[in-house]
């Protein structure tokens, strides 16, 4: 049974978790959704799939409103989400890994700005996925070094968000994720 491999951990001030996103009981869970608003695949797939046709309304109406030209890579917004455990989704869009420029300030931001609209929301508990590891192939190590400094730095500005939580695929993921929080 895969649950019998599930993992977690709690490194500092981050839970680390092994599993499904779409499935944490959490105030906000994040997107790593892609500027159309309009669905993709993993994670975005995931949550719209489980969350019902809502989040796509939510964004349709994003799109038709404030955000016509879709959602620049490192910026985050709310919507409902559905019928999820959650109360919303933060949606925001990683940057697509290059060899050849670093996009790490942009990946950061997709943690900064999903904690800053969390905590404006007046949501105390946070999801993350691995932003950009999947369909965007950032290098699992990178990210996860970004990810931990990023959330460690932004919970300072944040103090109303009590627990941020990792939420990791695989084992891979959640070893990676687990190095670079104990060396934060
Ligand atoms: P991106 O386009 O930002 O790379 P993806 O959704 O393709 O986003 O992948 C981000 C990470 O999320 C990958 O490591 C992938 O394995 C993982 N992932 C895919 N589905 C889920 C899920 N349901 N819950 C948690 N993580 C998931």
């Amino acid at each position: 049974r895969r649950s019998a491999r599930l993992k977690n951990a709690h490194v500092g001030h981050l839970e680390l978790v092994m599993g499904d996103i779409t499935e944490q009981d959490v105030d906000v869970v994040v997107n790593a959704a892609n500027s159309s608003l309009l669905g993709g695949g993993g994670v975005d797939g995931a949550i719209h799939r489980k969350g019902g046709p809502d989040i796509l309304a939510a964004c349709r109406a994003l799109r038709a409103g404030h955000y016509g030209r879709g959602l620049k890579t490192g910026q985050a917004v709310a919507t409902t989400a559905g019928r999820l455990a959650a109360r919303w989704v933060v949606h925001t869009v990683g940057p697509v890994w290059s060899a050849t420029h670093d996009r790490s300030e942009l990946l950061a931001d997709c943690y900064r700005n999903s904690l800053h609209v969390a905590a404006g929301l007046g949501a105390h508990t946070v999801a993350f996925p691995a932003i950009s590891t999947g369909i965007y192939r950032w290098p699992v190590e990178s990210a996860a070094t970004v990810a931990v400094a990023t959330i460690a730095e932004t919970r300072k500005q944040t103090p109303d968000i009590t627990s941020v939580r990792l939420v990791l695929f695989d084992k891979r993921a959640f070893d990676a994720y687990e190095v670079a929080a104990a060396g934060q």
